[in-house]
């Protein structure tokens, strides 16, 4: 790659999650903002490196390395946590980052990583390159994430996880019990000693990117740039540049899109619970019976039970008389033929979501999949699982106001009663509030995003700042 265009390196911590934003940014800078990128993937054996999203649209301008695989299995243990060992593939993947940018002909000018990817910063400032973090997620979490170190950590322990009272963020709504981030539960946790880690390294960085838009998180945004506020906690400047989500691919021919065609508008819930999550198998069953009590169309992307339920134990993936899985209720593809369809694994969400058939959205609250709900003005059932997603489940529920929720305690399962009751209340006019709600921060999304708006100008920002470094050291080259 030649160097008259500012080259900035990106860094994906492994997980659908992680890389298709990141992808995004990527694009982004190549196309609005006159970059060339390259894309560093962390892998791991069984990741999905045959994926079609690891060919770049642009190759000239944006390329995608992946990194060689990471074996963390001598440094974990079965009760290791999924965040846990990301936090660990990424230490161990940075000898191979930092070789790869040392053998490139031209220093790239900046370094941005997800997350998971903060430790490299040690890798950018040695190189001499700008250094950003780009947090996947809102602005809440990140206003968690930075405010947390400066917490006594008796504060945590002692009033949130003990006695379960609020964890009080400066400026920015305060954080229940109930929809806490997992990490912060247990300070003997591996993952308390990474997370601390990360909000401590994030503030270092030349700049703090967020997948979400100002008129989306106002007040947070508003206490991240305060001094007064969360601004004393971080001196980097936060920069919401949002909703980067993944286009749907125009003329993709699959059995679902044909299956959507044929249903009217507005009129199928899409349940899925993002790339990873899964139900226990009572819960499966409950939400099996929801769907059919509510009477409305539906797509549900299902995964067998998980395993640790004791009831998911006897079930071996094997089919009933139907063909229906024996995890789900008996003759349950028959029962709903005409109005459901069930795909197993993983479908085609982001063009799933951008149909017209699709009325609304029970999801697991990923970022993503909350940017792409509401980027297509759809409304939704929030059902979330772990990693942040009750912060975000709060946020669209009470905040934003285009979702329901169960009322159930975490711990518990959601009765097909209520489940039925909740699809129906997005589905029908009674859920019009919300949708209307949904297309009104769609388009407030999409404005975000146009040239001169306020997300398109927090990249522009960063794209500046990346060329003034560039002149700089050039001129310092030049002896200047
Ligand atoms: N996704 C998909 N098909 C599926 C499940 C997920 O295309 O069956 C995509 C989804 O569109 C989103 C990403 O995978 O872009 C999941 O990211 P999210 O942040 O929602 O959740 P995570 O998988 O990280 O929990």
């Amino acid at each position: 790659m030649q160097t008259m265009k500012p080259h900035v390196t990106l860094l994906a911590s492994p997980g659908m999650g992680h890389l298709i934003p990141v992808l995004e940014l990527g694009k982004r800078l190549v196309s609005d903002h006159g970059f060339i990128a390259t894309i560093f993937v962390v892998t791991t054996n069984t990741s999905l490196s045959q994926s079609q999203l690891l060919k770049s649209p642009i190759p000239q301008l944006l390329e995608i390395v992946l990194l060689p695989p990471v074996d963390i299995s001598a440094l974990i243990n079965p009760s290791t946590g999924i965040l846990t060992q990301l936090a660990i593939m990424m230490r161990q993947a940075l000898p191979s980052l930092r070789q790869a940018i040392s053998a490139m002909r031209f220093r790239p000018t900046a370094l941005i990583v997800d997350l998971f990817g903060t430790e490299a910063f040690a890798i950018a400032e040695e190189l001499n390159m700008l250094k950003y973090v780009f947090i996947t997620s809102t602005a809440w979490f990140l206003a968690l994430t930075i405010h947390l170190p400066a917490l006594d950590a008796k504060v945590v322990e002692e009033e949130h996880v003990k006695n379960h009272e609020p964890l009080l963020i400066p400026g920015c709504s305060s954080l229940r019990f109930d929809d806490t981030f997992e990490p912060v539960l247990d300070r003997n946790n591996q993952m308390y000693v990474e997370y601390i880690r990360m909000g401590i390294e994030m503030p270092t960085a030349d700049g703090i990117l967020v997948n979400t838009w100002q008129d989306l998180e106002p007040k947070t945004l508003g206490a991240l740039g305060d001094n007064m506020k969360l601004g004393w906690v971080t001196q980097a400047p936060v920069y919401p540049i949002g909703p980067l989500i993944r286009p749907a691919e125009p003329g993709l021919s699959s059995e679902v899109l044909a299956w959507l065609d044929m249903q009217p508008q507005q009129s199928v819930v899409y349940v899925s619970f993002g790339s990873g999550g899964t139900l226990s198998a009572k819960q499966t069953t409950e939400l099996a019976w929801g769907l059919e009590l509510s009477e409305q169309r539906f797509i549900w992307v299902v995964r067998p039970p998980v395993e640790d339920d004791a009831a998911a134990a006897v079930f071996k993936t094997g089919k009933r008389s139907d063909d229906t899985p024996d995890f789900l209720p008996d003759c349950f593809l028959t029962r709903t033929q005409k109005t459901g369809l069930v795909i197993l694994k993983w479908a085609p969400q982001a063009e799933i979501l951008s149909h017209p058939s699709v009325g609304g959205f029970l999801s697991h609250c990923g970022w993503n999949s909350t940017l792409e709900s509401i980027a297509n003005g759809v409304p939704m059932i929030a059902w979330p699982l772990y990693a942040e997603q009750r912060m975000n489940a709060a946020m669209l529920t009470e905040d934003i106001g285009v979702a329901v929720r169960s009322t159930a305690n975490p711990s518990e399962v959601v009765g097909r009663e209520e489940i039925e009751s909740m699809i129906r209340e997005i589905m029908e006019k009674k859920g019009n509030a919300r949708r209307a709600r949904a297309e009104a921060l769609k388009l407030s999304g999409e404005n975000a995003l146009r040239k001169g708006a306020s997300s398109y100008n927090s990249l522009s920002h960063v794209a500046n700042d990346c060329v003034m470094s560039l002149k700089h050291l050039k001129a310092k080259a030049h002896g200047g």
